[in-house]
């Protein structure tokens, strides 16, 4: 096996492989090194194993609502392990196809952990490895608190190991982690009370998509409590969980308590004290715009870094920073705004662009609004009904789009065009002269007044 690469890969996840692929695709000789199985926290405990329980929990609404359209269904009891069972193989073939990639492009796969031990050099294990080029794709870790009985609690990869849906569950946190497992959970029957340390759930995001969401799980039955913290987790000898709280609260009788409070970047035992690459405060990597460290030749690219931690924008970045090294073009790289993004809740939302309160910080009186809500027309024959929102962020005379926000059935798939639009500068107009698709939800946001 060679010890000398032309790119190397810390972390074989979204970015890792990406970063490899591309290079290799441009002739240069690539190492990914890797402990655990191909594809990361994406494929193996993210985005992937999410969207096929998602999927499920999408159908269960969907058989609760069919006597409503007329439908006498009998469905009979929820089989888990069959779920989890096929999703699970799913993931291994999505593995294998990396692998076969790997061996088809040359690229070398080292097993085992990394640690930077010089500004070109890498060990793993008692095996040493040099590279002009070193990327630090390592990801980041559910972070659990340090109080006690905290590890009496699984984080989200241990709900993807479940192997049977719980009945009872306390979710801590307010991110899109947790209010999608809550969402997931509720669908198959859990009783679900979601914890938040502050009043509102999902930060970052417009606040009329949090409006709506908060409103559809408490109608689903979330039992929602806010600004409380856990402190301390006992359990009883038959294993239900009870949470003693910052106010007094004593919560029990939880069969399952689930951690979605953060995640931490995984730099510990990286080396990185040693070669001085910066890190910020909380742990992850500093890089410019071009994804470069402070030290020459050494990389950090997707959630390592802090950035948007996507998917997508981890791809982004590997493939582009391998354009900028080995593709001839020196100015390639992933500029950090417009980066849609969707949170698979019920019902999904999604967003791209400034929220409405970013706009007018940054543009003040420049910015105008437009908005609408609205019941969906699926919901029309629904006893339980459901809402839709959507808004349109602008700036200026030109009216130009500079955020799009979308709540309820099919925003999921509705914002990828609306990001591309977004993109390429569109104006209100716009979108006005753009024929509506009738009827649909996303007509709504080409008809706006
Ligand atoms: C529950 C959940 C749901 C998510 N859903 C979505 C979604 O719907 N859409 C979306 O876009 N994103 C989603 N994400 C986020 C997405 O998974 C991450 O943004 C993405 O995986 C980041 O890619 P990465 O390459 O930076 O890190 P990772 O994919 O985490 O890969 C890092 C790899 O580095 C390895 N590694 C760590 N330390 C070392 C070392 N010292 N040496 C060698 N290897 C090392 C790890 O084992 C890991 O395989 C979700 C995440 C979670 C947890």
């Amino acid at each position: 096996m060679a010890t000398h690469f032309d790119l190397l890969a810390i972390g074989a996840g979204s970015g890792g492989l990406s970063v490899v692929e591309r290079a290799a695709a441009h002739g240069a000789r690539c190492a990914v090194v890797e402990p655990h199985e191909l594809g990361g926290t994406c494929v193996n405990r993210g985005c992937v194993p999410k969207k096929i329980l998602w999927y499920g929990a999408s159908l269960a609404h969907s058989l609760r609502e069919a006597g409503d359209y007329g439908f006498s269904l009998s469905t009979g009891k929820f089989d888990w392990q069959r779920l989890k069972t096929v999703r699970d193989a799913y993931i291994g073939d999505i593995r294998g196809w990396y692998g076969d990639s790997l061996t088809d492009t040359g690229i070398e796969r080292i097993e085992g952990s990394a640690r930077i031990t010089g500004p070109k050099t890498v060990a793993v294990g008692d095996k040493s490895y040099s590279a002009e080029h070193i990327v630090i794709a390592t990801g980041s870790s559910p972070y659990v608190p340090e109080i006690p009985g905290a590890e009496l609690g699984v984080n989200s990869d241990g709900f993807f190991e479940l192997d049977q849906c719980p009945q009872r569950v306390a979710l801590i946190g307010g991110g899109y982690i947790a209010v999608e497992i809550a969402g997931m959970l509720r669908a198959y029957g859990a009783e679900v009370t979601l914890m938040l340390r502050g009043s509102k759930i999902l930060r970052n995001f417009d606040n009329m998509l949090r409006e709506v969401l908060l409103e559809e799980m408490l109608d689903n039955g979330i039992n929602i409590l806010s600004s409380v913290q856990v402190q301390q987790v006992r359990e009883t000898p038959a294993g239900e969980k009870t949470l003693s709280c910052n106010t007094g609260l004593e919560l029990g009788g939880f069969d399952m308590l689930l951690w979605a409070i953060g995640r931490t970047p995984n730099t510990t035992g990286l080396g990185l004290d040693r070669v001085g690459v910066k890190m910020r405060d909380d742990g992850h990597i500093l890089t410019d715009d071009y994804q470069n460290t402070n030290i020459p030749g050494i990389y950090a690219i997707g959630d390592v870094t802090g950035r948007f931690p996507l998917t997508p924008v981890a791809v982004a970045a590997g493939r582009r920073l391998a354009d900028r090294l080995f593709g001839g073009m020196p100015d390639r790289h992933l500029p950090y705004h417009n980066i849609p993004t969707v949170v698979f809740s019920h019902p999904p939302l999604g967003s791209v662009g400034l929220t409405e309160a970013e706009a007018r910080v940054r543009h003040g009186r420049a910015v105008k609004v437009y908005q609408s809500r609205f019941s969906p027309m699926y919901a029309v024959p629904l006893e339980h009904g459901q809402k839709s929102a959507m808004k349109l962020v602008t700036v200026g005379a030109d009216e130009r789009i500079v955020g799009c926000h979308v709540i309820g059935p099919g925003a999921d798939e509705m914002l990828q065009g609306f990001a591309v639009a977004l993109r390429m500068g569109a104006t209100k107009a716009d979108f006005d002269d753009t024929v509506a698709i009738h009827p649909t939800s996303a007509e709504e946001l080409v008809t706006m007044r």
